[in-house]
């Protein structure tokens, strides 16, 4: 009975992390809103970072300045990197 039990509640909490899981990467994904509180727990890297070709900053894709090239999206830190890096792409083309 409580090995039923605990086999229940074992997977009830797999099937919860899971959930959040795919939560996480179809609104990551997709348009780039924090969950709540998801932005309000400094130190936990919840997402994956992006990092910034010009000065090697690395950056929160949802937040921050992108541009595609040759079907990659690529994020940059500010305008002045991206301005900086379609300038040496558009150099070389
Ligand atoms: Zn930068």
């Amino acid at each position: 009975m409580w090995r039923a039990l605990l086999l229940f509640l074992l997977f009830v909490f797999i099937a919860r992390a899971v959930w959040r899981l795919l939560m996480g990467v179809v609104q990551g994904a997709s348009t780039g809103t924090p969950a709540a509180g998801a932005g309000a727990r400094p130190g936990t890297p919840a997402v994956k970072m992006a990092r910034d070709p010009i000065c090697g900053t690395f950056v929160v894709p949802g937040k921050a300045l992108s541009l595609v090239a040759r079907g990659e999206t690529i994020y940059f830190c500010s305008e002045k990197c991206r301005d900086a890096y379609g300038a040496s792409a558009g150099a070389r083309a």
